[in-house]
């Protein structure tokens, strides 16, 4: 342990920690900017600098360690004028336009304007611009924002192992790039959206959706149905300052029917259609020896991964669509007649907590029914944005349920939310198939928990089942690169490109660099989704009776003919572009 003191105050931390992380345990703040924990460690921007008796200048305090006998002040006039000359360089770069910023009132530069009450920007010149980037249907890149921090560029290539950006050029023209200045949508981002969040400022964002969910509410020929994925419901709350890891399903359900959506349904139902179709897909596949591993498919930022850096190991994965999509899939077409509503007059809208099915919705083979599977994807936070266009009060907002007939779901389908959740969900139901026994216990600890690979052995019946989860496209290579050398012998694999799992996508609440830094918002929200499970009183996705209906009246066999048109895909070889080609 390391004794110190910071601004009078005595503080004793372990050896190795920074003067920022030490400020924290006896609720000192240091601003920060550029700082990421664990990500962007690298003390750019100056921001959090202080000033340290006995060192020269002002030192960085997300990179300096902690000594013993240390005296710290973090707050002495020339601190304070420092920090400001550094926020001042900043905005004189920066398009400042906050009130018609997607980021207002959430936006970490913004934040420390008004903490330094900055009345003017003192230094007029010059500024870098670009062209904005749109083409992708899923992310917005937009260069004018851009502060530099790099904080996108250490999560693409560090956390994810892409490198779809860089920090292109020197001094005042450097810029963030991709490949030969191409699109997002033209290189090899996966838009796992984790830049995004990232990202303090305005600069990535998701593409809008909102405008064309509204046009669609208010045409009164649509028949406009919303469905929501697991994630969001651990999410959503936290938009109206609701603590994290709140469970705001019951609210939310109220908020879209106010919002003006004919049936509100719930996408966990869609999960446990892929449950019955991915695990007879595996049961097939185990039983008759044929390509194995079998890799799960729910994820579209992990498909385009594949797609982009693996092509030849795309056999690999499940033929299901994503929940979302064959969920659409049978609205349009079971929902459809049963109902005696015209397909062609049904619009259904998904809210993710996703920006990578934006991009998953426009994919070729997804049009199960002679119709797009699904017509819109808002993100958690565009739904957040809708619910406060339409000024209402969501946090007293009373609780109410999906609708029927396809609202009834299980506990295994909740779970899909969170890295390790689609396996122990479809092992849930594939181990009673193989065994024919039904398990008390149904919490697959082995696939839990925070680490970014799980593996694990289980036994079923006579066979011995090799299973692997892996979240984060960092821990997915490394699991790609021990199939493609033959060194694997797993028989099924989960992979999620967020790290954690879907309560950590591309498109849920943004939480700054200090939260991030302090609080394990990954458990929070998992616990959400577990707490879920656990309450239901259907755990397993093959006891749902919406899906024994179904089946029944219309599917036929899980992965029969008629399911397998209206609930499978195909996929595709991608060329890759990417940084490391330049
Ligand atoms: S895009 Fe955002 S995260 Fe990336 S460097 Fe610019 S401001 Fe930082
Ligand atoms: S969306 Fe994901 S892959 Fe694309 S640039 Fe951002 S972090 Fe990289
Ligand atoms: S892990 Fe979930 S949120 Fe992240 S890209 Fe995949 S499906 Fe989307």
């Amino acid at each position: 342990m390391v004794k110190l003191t910071i601004n009078g105050k005595t503080v004793e931390v372990e050896e190795g920690t920074t003067i920022l992380e030490a400020a924290r345990k006896v609720n000192i703040d240091i601003p920060t900017l550029c700082f990421l924990k664990d990500i962007n460690e690298a003390g750019d921007c100056r921001m959090c600098v202080v000033e340290v008796e006995g060192m020269r200048g002002l030192v960085p305090s997300c990179i300096q360690k902690v000594s013993e006998g240390m005296v710290v002040n973090t707050a002495t006039d020339e601190v304070i004028e420092a920090r400001k000359t550094v926020l001042d360089l900043i905005l004189s770069n920066h398009e400042r336009e906050c009130l018609t910023c997607v980021r207002n009132g959430n936006c970490e530069l913004q934040n420390l304007a008004q903490e330094f009450c900055l009345d003017d920007i003192r230094y007029k010149g010059e500024r870098i611009s670009g062209p904005i980037d749109d083409k992708s249907p899923s992310i917005v890149r937009n260069p004018n924002k851009c502060i530099l921090c790099r904080r996108c560029v250490s999560t693409c290539k560090k956390l994810q192992g892409i490198c779809a950006i860089d920090v292109m050029e020197r001094g005042f023209a450097s810029k963030i790039g991709t490949y030969k200045d191409l699109s997002l949508n033209d290189v090899n981002c996966t838009f796992c959206g984790q830049c995004i969040e990232s990202c303090p400022v305005g600069a990535l964002t998701e593409k809008d959706s909102v405008t064309e969910v509204w046009k669609a509410l208010r045409n009164p020929d649509k028949y406009v149905i919303v469905q929501t994925a697991p994630a969001v419901r651990a999410g959503l709350g936290e938009e109206f300052g609701m603590p994290i890891g709140t469970n705001s399903c019951g609210k939310m359900v109220t908020a879209l029917r106010d919002l003006g959506f004919d049936k509100v349904f719930d996408t966990n139902t869609g999960a446990d259609f892929t449950i019955m179709e991915e695990g007879t897909e595996f049961l097939h596949r185990l039983q008759n020896n044929e390509t194995l591993p079998m890799i799960t498919s729910c994820c579209p930022a992990w498909i385009r991964y594949i797609e982009l850096n693996y092509p030849d190991l795309i056999p690999h994965v499940s033929t299901c669509k994503s929940p979302h999509q064959m969920y659409g899939a049978l609205l349009k077409s079971y929902y459809a007649e049963k109902e005696g509503i015209d397909p062609s007059k049904i619009y259904v809208v998904s809210v993710m907590p996703c920006i990578a099915k934006k991009f998953e919705r426009t994919r070729d083979d997804q049009n199960g029914a002679g119709y797009e599977d699904v017509d819109a994807v808002i993100t958690t936070r565009e739904l957040a944005r809708m619910i406060k266009q339409a000024h209402i009060n969501f946090v007293n907002l009373e609780d109410s349920l999906f609708d029927d007939p396809m609202g009834e779901a299980t506990g295994a389908a909740a779970i899909f939310g969170v890295t390790g959740g689609v396996m122990e969900a479809a092992l849930r139901t594939v181990q009673e198939k193989v065994t024919g026994n039904a398990f008390e216990k149904l919490e697959y600890e082995s696939v839990r928990g925070e680490k970014g690979i799980k593996r694990a052995t289980l036994q079923m019946g006579e066979k011995e089942v090799k299973v692997v989860v892996a979240s984060g496209l960092k821990n997915a290579q490394t699991i790609m690169e021990e199939i493609a050398s033959g060194q694997a012998d797993y028989d099924f694999v989960e992979i999620m490109a967020c790290p954690g799992g879907c309560v950590m996508g591309g498109g849920q609440p943004i939480r700054s660099s200090k939260d991030r830094a302090t609080i394990d918002i990954r458990a929070k929200r998992s616990e959400v989704l577990y707490n879920i499970d656990e309450k239901s009183v259907i755990r397993k996705s093959h006891e749902n009776p919406v899906l024994k209906k179904v089946y029944e009246e219309y599917l036929g066999e899980p992965g029969g003919e008629k399911a397998h048109h209206l609930l499978h895909t195909s996929y595709v070889r991608r060329e890759k572009y990417n940084l490391n080609d330049n």
